[in-house]
């Protein structure tokens, strides 16, 4: 294990599998910006499956424990289910998710992608209601998404669902959004707005705080405050008398960095210490080159060992001007 200049190690990689999507979500990548003239990375511009797993096991030395694959629309990749079971049965990486706007599965899909050894999935659903969704996320498919959700219950007997609070927008939704999935085993994550990239025309005024958030919740519902598990983004409730779970990820006015565990691999092969870095470490670059891979993972365990990153801490004492940080979009870094 490695651990950082904060003591906290390498064990979880988040994956971007592609800068596309099918989708247009205006926090995420609004549709005026990734329009048809947007210069999306060309295939050899991707890291390929082959890349993805030599550098994993380069990583793996550092008992990495967890991955998640992401994007973009991680489903786009043709064959995904070969890169999952590469990461399982051959590099053994014990918890291997996948996070998806849903559009693209379906049961056969969901058998295929368990069958290859993918633990869990994730599906972002911001509203039940279409004319919500066509402000928040033009070409979404609600009816789609809610299918979906249901087919990861049935094949995989749970699943988690990704709800971005939006204040004005989908904040006054908490509770149906609940209600639709309270009899399921399910954990509804709610997600301050956060500030990724610089497309996404975010401000403080359009975050609902994860307190606004809960205190919506106990209107409907009695809550019971579960221990908060190390490493995890999320804070998490259990519904009383229903078997489903309620989280709230709070960057914005409650920052996790003290634990953040977490790297990232962005489409185009950099190696990131935070989701709102600025700068990475070229994989691709270096794979190609052949170089050696005992001396990637030397430099990988220098940048680890040196890391400093606590972006979302540092934005709420206000130690950094927002406005002059240049950050990576989400679609390329990994949400
Ligand atoms: N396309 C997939 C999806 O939407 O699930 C995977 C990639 S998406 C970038 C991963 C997660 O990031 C989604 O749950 C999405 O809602 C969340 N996300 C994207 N932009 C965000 C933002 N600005 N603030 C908070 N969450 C965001
Ligand atoms: Fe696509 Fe996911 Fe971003 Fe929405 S959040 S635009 S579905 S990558
Ligand atoms: Fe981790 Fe960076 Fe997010 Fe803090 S801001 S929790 S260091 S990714």
């Amino acid at each position: 294990m490695i651990n950082d200049r904060l003591q906290r190690s390498l064990d979880y990689l988040r994956i971007s599998l592609t800068d596309r999507c099918n989708y247009r979500c205006t926090y995420c990548m609004p549709k005026d910006i990734f329009d048809h003239d947007h210069r999306f990375l060309q295939k050899n511009q991707l890291l390929s499956f082959e890349e993805i797993i030599s550098f994993v096991q380069i990583l793996s030395r550092f008992h990495l424990k967890k991955i998640r694959l992401t994007g973009g629309e991680p489903l786009l990749r043709r064959n995904i289910e070969a890169l999952i079971s590469s990461l399982k049965n051959d590099v053994g990486i014990e918890n291997l998710s996948l996070t998806t706007n849903g559009s693209l599965l379906d049961y056969d899909k969901c058998r295929l992608l368990k069958q290859n050894g993918l633990d869990a999935i994730t599906i972002s659903l911001d509203s039940l209601r279409d004319s919500t969704n066509s402000m928040l996320n033009p070409y979404s498919n609600v009816k789609k998404v809610i299918d979906s959700i249901y087919t990861v219950i049935d094949v995989f007997g749970f699943v988690k669902i990704n709800v971005v609070v939006m204040a004005g927008v989908n904040s006054n939704q908490i509770l149906e959004i609940i209600e639709k999935f309270k009899n399921f085993n399910i954990e509804i994550r709610f997600i301050e707005f956060m500030d990724v990239g610089e497309t996404n025309q975010w401000n403080l005024k359009k975050v609902f705080s994860s307190k606004l958030i809960i205190d919506e919740v106990k209107r409907g519902y009695e809550l019971l405050e579960l221990p908060y598990e190390k490493g995890s983004t999320a804070q998490k409730w259990k519904l009383v008398n229903y078997p489903a779970h309620i989280g709230t990820i709070s960057s914005i006015t409650q920052p996790f960095c003290n634990s953040c565990s977490r790297a990232r691999l962005s489409a185009n092969g950099i190696f990131y210490t935070c989701l709102f870095a600025s700068h990475g470490y070229d994989v691709l670059s270096k794979l190609r080159e052949h170089e050696d891979h005992d001396q990637v993972g030397r430099e990988i365990e220098t940048i680890w060992k040196n890391r400093v990153d606590q972006y979302s801490l540092d934005r709420l004492s206000n130690k950094i001007k927002i406005q002059k940080y240049s950050k990576i979009e989400m679609s390329y870094i990994g949400g």
